[in-house]
């Protein structure tokens, strides 16, 4: 037997009682940094002012760099100074396809950190993209 599930206060998903949803928990998470999560898109073009280029033409979908592997469980958030930011939480990190996403990123003007922030999972690594301020 299974302790009956209960809704979680978001009223979106049922879980364990005492227990927060996966997004709940996420958001819980983020407000250890003081970082509130303001969107679900995960492509940092749009921190530059620019779309995904999935969407810039009925044929170019698949063709943006945010399509890489490297991008799992992204999410854009804010922190508590206002800055905008993209961060994917991938469990592991393949140099090549780091390499790749590292180029594009600073093609576009944007910084990027890579750090434990474990919003996902106690095992995902964060790669934080913020637009570069010079
Ligand atoms: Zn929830
Ligand atoms: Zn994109």
């Amino acid at each position: 037997m299974t302790a009956a599930l209960t809704l979680c206060k978001c009223q979106s998903f049922r879980v364990e009682p005492g227990t927060l949803c996966a997004w709940c928990q996420l958001d819980k998470n983020g407000r250890r940094f003081g970082w509130e999560r303001i969107d679900r898109d995960t492509c940092p073009r749009v921190l530059v002012g620019k779309s995904c280029l999935n969407y810039e033409s009925p044929d170019s979908f698949g063709s943006c760099w945010c399509g890489s592997r490297l991008n799992d469980h992204g999410n854009h958030w804010r922190d508590s100074d206002g800055v905008e930011f993209i961060v994917w939480e991938p469990y592991g990190i393949d140099g090549d396809r780091l390499n790749v996403v590292l180029a594009a990123a600073a093609a576009e003007g944007l910084d990027v950190w890579i750090d434990h922030y474990s919003l996902w999972h106690h095992r995902t690594t964060g790669i934080r993209f913020t637009a570069r301020t010079q």
